[in-house]
């Protein structure tokens, strides 16, 4: 027997997910991205199912899990959102087809002087608020006269990334950060990417531009970058990660008797709980408090008490029937993600990253 964990990842759903977002962009210029193992689900599998499709491209931060898809045989165009780490790194870039993202001087001074056996198209990435990575307006000419003179560069990207597209009607939204780039950009007649999911879900100003591409995420998971305006469901998102389990035990506490770390929930009457084999160092969030939204035989019930390394507990009370090895749905096509993310405090994003490796991942 195996422990009962595992992570289903329906690849048609991410395939649909592909498909709507193709529809909003009205075109396949997108950067499908994969960074971070393909946010959980598996980057080599996730690539190989959107090979399928008209897949634009590849978004990923690291150059290895680029290599990897290089030495496993797939050829679509990738973007590496921080270009390179270091001055060897750069003639890897033409010999296994990898575009950049330029995002400071230094490495346009980089680039230049490489040693590059052929010249390559580069994104451009300009701060126009978020200020953490990109090239300021007064960088931009100069930057733009040294790739030029440098004979490196085929062609140009001009790139940047919302703060606030996600954000809820009290936020700033993106009106700011596209006046400034639409100041940066003005007579450069150069292609540009500038949506991310929730850009692309939301603003249709950011992908209609002459050329534009874009880059989403969290949208081809099937999970919504702004759940508290619109359900994945709502969007038309189908999950793609589903994390089950089963219960491994199954007890009754009586009046005022605690559980597991802590002692941080006790019961107020005498309740049925459940074990489940599913803990932190699965991947599920240890923040998530008592009340988590949880499913048992498909039933919604809450977790009790703290999450511990290899299990958590769950309400029985009104599960007369759920017994030693009833199947427990912890997020995914009964449970959006969105949900244990929001009663944890954090995004979808975060749950779905941290994945164990040592959860079993089943195709379907
Ligand atoms: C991660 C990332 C994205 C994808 O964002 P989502 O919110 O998941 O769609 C897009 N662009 C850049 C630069 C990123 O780093």
């Amino acid at each position: 027997m195996t422990r009962p964990i595992r992570a289903r990842i329906d690849l048609a759903a991410l395939r649909h997910n592909h498909q709507l977002a193709r529809r909003h962009m009205g075109s396949n210029r997108l950067w499908a991205v994969l960074k971070a193992n393909a946010y959980g689900h598996g980057l080599l599998r996730c690539a190989q199912a959107l090979a399928e499709c008209e897949l634009g491209g590849i978004g990923l931060v690291e150059i290895d899990s680029a290599l990897a898809l290089r030495a496993a045989g797939l050829h679509q165009p990738i973007l590496l959102f921080e270009g390179c780490y270091s001055a060897d790194e750069w003639p890897l870039l033409a010999e296994h087809d990898l575009i950049p993202v330029l995002h400071s001087m230094h490495q346009v001074d980089a680039l230049c002087r490489a040693p590059l056996a052929r010249p390559i198209p580069v994104y451009v990435k300009l701060n126009t608020g978020m200020n953490r990575l990109g090239l300021e307006a007064e960088e931009l000419a100069g930057a733009l006269a040294r790739l030029k003179k440098s004979k490196r560069v085929t062609g140009i990207t001009l790139m940047s990334h919302f703060a606030e597209a996600d954000s809820g009607p009290e936020g700033r939204g993106i009106s700011a950060q596209l006046q400034q780039f639409q100041r940066m950009s003005a007579g450069l007649d150069l292609p540009v990417c500038l949506a991310n999911s929730a850009a692309l879900l939301r603003y249709p100003e950011t992908t209609r531009l002459p050329g534009a591409w874009a880059r989403p995420g969290i949208m081809l998971y099937g999970a919504a970058p702004f759940p508290e305006l619109k359900t994945a469901a709502e969007l038309g998102l189908r999950p793609v990660m589903q994390l089950e389990s089963a219960l491994i035990s199954v007890r009754s506490l009586k009046s005022g008797e605690r559980i597991g770390y802590g002692g941080s929930f006790a019961a107020p009457q005498a309740m049925r709980i459940g074990v489940v084999a599913c803990g932190y160092a699965d991947g599920y969030p240890r923040h998530a408090p008592t009340g988590t939204p949880v499913l048992v035989a498909g039933q919604r019930t809450r977790t009790l008490g703290r999450v511990s390394m290899d299990k958590l507990c769950v309400d029985l009370t009104h599960l007369p029937e759920a017994a030693i090895g009833t199947p427990v749905e912890l997020w995914g096509a009964h449970l959006p993600v969105d949900e244990v993310a929001q009663a944890a405090g954090t995004i979808s994003y975060e749950l779905l990253c941290a994945l164990a490796a040592r959860v079993p991942v089943v195709e379907v």
